[in-house]
């Protein structure tokens, strides 16, 4: 599980995350919703370290992101190869698929296995073609991604997170940059993941799917969370007028 405690984040003198906690129940599916700036994806960015935070804290499965205690209770910096380790418990999928262009498919998802958790490349590559084959691109394995679509190489993002068995994936407007036509295979995708009880901390503009997929909608403004709660609480009855605002706007 995910818990964010307090958390404040600056970028030099703009202070982006003010005192943001959330918890996210293993297996949860949680939506974060909220206007351009608000914070969304710098609190996604947090949870794997990708971003220091400066003040509060965030543990995975009780692991503290980006600091181990020593025996008299203090702090220490992980180090870039601790850090990598702690990692590879979290996926993460992002607006832009970043595949490696040089590389097939299964080469994609089979890349991380490999290199970080030194697995064989036939061990890797039967697991990267079981993958590939759950995101419903068996029959793709072999292309590069400039041979794919958008929602090919979003799917295949998702395998390649997949691939080093994380027990939390992230997902930051997987769906934004796709034609409308390529949205819904990404989504679907998404909901299987969901259903197979992964815990998903999911930043998106798709509505639909934060209401229908969704255990837990957190709506952000401006370094807040202003309102959060089961999907029809939030949707049908929101009680911040930011939230009401926000809204009438997406819906
Ligand atoms: P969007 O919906 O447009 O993706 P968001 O809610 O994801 O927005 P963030 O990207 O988290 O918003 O940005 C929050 C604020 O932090 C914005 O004011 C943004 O300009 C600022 N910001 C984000 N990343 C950086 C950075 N690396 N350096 C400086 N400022 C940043
Ligand atoms: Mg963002």
């Amino acid at each position: 599980m995910v818990e964010i405690e307090n958390v404040h984040k600056f970028f030099g003198d703009l202070h982006v995350l003010k005192g943001t906690s959330l918890s996210v129940e293993p297996g949860e599916v949680c939506a974060i919703l909220g206007p351009s700036g608000s914070g969304k994806s710098t609190l996604l960015r947090c949870v794997n370290v990708l971003e220091e935070i400066q003040a509060g804290s965030i543990t995975v499965d009780g692991q503290l992101m980006g600091f181990r205690k020593d025996e008299s209770g203090k702090l220490h910096e992980l180090t870039t190869k601790q850090l990598a380790a702690q990692r590879t418990n979290i996926g993460m999928v992002f607006q832009r698929f970043n595949l490696f262009p040089h590389m097939t498919a299964l080469e994609n998802v089979m890349e991380a296995p490999v290199q970080v958790k030194e697995l064989s490349k036939e061990d890797a590559s039967s697991k990267a073609k079981e993958l590939l084959e759950r995101v419903g691109l068996s029959d793709r394995s072999d292309h590069y991604p400039a041979q794919l679509s958008g929602g090919q190489q979003q799917r295949v993002a998702i395998a390649r997170a997949l691939a080093m068995e994380p027990d939390v994936m992230l997902f930051d407007e997987p769906t934004s940059a796709l034609d409308p036509e390529l949205v819904g295979e990404v989504l679907s995708v998404m909901k299987d993941l969901a259903e197979s009880g992964i815990t998903m901390m999911v930043v998106t503009h798709e509505m639909g799917f934060a209401r229908e997929v969704a255990d837990h909608v957190v709506f952000m403004d401006d370094g807040f969370i202003v309102e959060q709660g089961k999907p029809a609480d939030v949707f049908d009855h929101p009680t911040s007028e930011r939230t009401k605002d926000f809204l009438a706007k997406v819906l």
